[in-house]
């Protein structure tokens, strides 16, 4: 299985786990590989590519800094290396979306993708890598994309972007509202408050993209892991490790049942007091080792 790295993920001045833990989750792999996972080098975008998604002003502002709200509204201050950065994160999305077409699963280590909106940034994602790769794929043929978002914080950027486009389909299971959004014909959502209702949610939530009937060429899943009880940005309580690798099993074994490819992309999972580096990596790594288990293989 295909993994897309480059070390221009965590480029950018400004550190924290947006920017710097795919760094922390390849070194982990040099020194103890998963089975089955190797890591891959891919292009970064091109700005007609982000153009594909967002206003020409917003990215300019991105590769300029000017004007500096604007450059800084993902919410950390706007460095050269953002732009090279936000290119090599989203091309990575990109080029994991490619490989599991040909593969049936692969993935990335960049994140911070799915609150970013047409015309700004917002919860530390600059660009929407989700929607991006979903548009570039439809313009090479692909018909229809569906979203799955796991991640604990809503979607809210991906559905502003896929709203009134047939050819996507977002499901999100959030434990925690933060950018929260109004349910429409593309972006549905559960919230999830007692832990002891994550996995059966989920499991509904997989039982209706089927009952819907739709046909998708690729799955995109932001794999979040700031569910896990002890992550200071969305952590909800009861939610477990193993609970978690529950998740990324049921996620890969259903998509794999049905052949339907799968790219993934960490996404949200944050330091804390309860939720040292180490363990951090450790629960990533759990969906890199389901997705290499369970995901679909050709
Ligand atoms: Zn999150």
């Amino acid at each position: 299985m295909r993994v897309f790295y480059d070390s221009a993920y965590t480029s950018s001045a400004h550190a924290f786990d947006t920017t710097r833990k795919a760094t922390w989750i390849a070194d982990s792999l040099a020194r103890e590989p998963i089975a089955g996972v190797t890591l891959a080098s891919h292009p970064p975008l091109t700005r007609d590519q982000v153009h594909m998604v967002h206003d020409p002003s917003y990215v300019d502002a991105v590769e300029r800094g000017l004007p500096r709200t604007l450059a800084e509204s993902q919410g950390f201050p706007w460095d050269a290396r953002l732009w090279p950065m936000s290119l090599a994160t989203n091309g990575g999305l990109v080029a994991a979306a490619r490989a599991a077409l040909e593969d049936g699963v692969s993935g990335t280590l960049a994140s911070g993708f799915h609150h970013a909106c047409a015309g700004t940034g917002r919860g530390c994602c600059t660009f929407n890598g989700l929607v991006i790769a979903a548009r570039v794929l439809f313009a090479q043929g692909v018909k229809r994309v569906l979203v799955l978002d796991l991640d604990a914080h809503f979607g809210g950027g991906t559905a502003s972007l896929i709203a009134g486009d047939p050819r996507c389909r977002q499901f999100d299971v959030s434990v925690c509202d933060f950018d929260a959004f109004e349910q429409d014909a593309q972006s549905t959502f559960d919230y999830v408050i007692d832990s002891r209702a994550y996995l059966p949610t989920i499991d509904r939530a997989l039982a209706r993209i089927d009952a819907e009937g739709a046909a998708f060429d690729l799955c995109l899943y932001n794999a979040g892991v700031d569910p896990y009880m002890n992550c200071p940005t969305g952590g909800r309580d009861g939610i477990t490790a193993p609970i978690l690798a529950e998740r990324d099993r049921m996620v890969f074994q259903w998509a794999a049942q049905r052949g339907l490819p799968v790219a993934f992309t960490p996404a949200g999972g944050y330091v804390g007091p309860l939720l040292e580096r180490d363990a951090l990596v450790a629960l990533h790594r759990s969906t890199l080792e389901a997705a290499a288990r369970h995901g679909v293989r050709r």
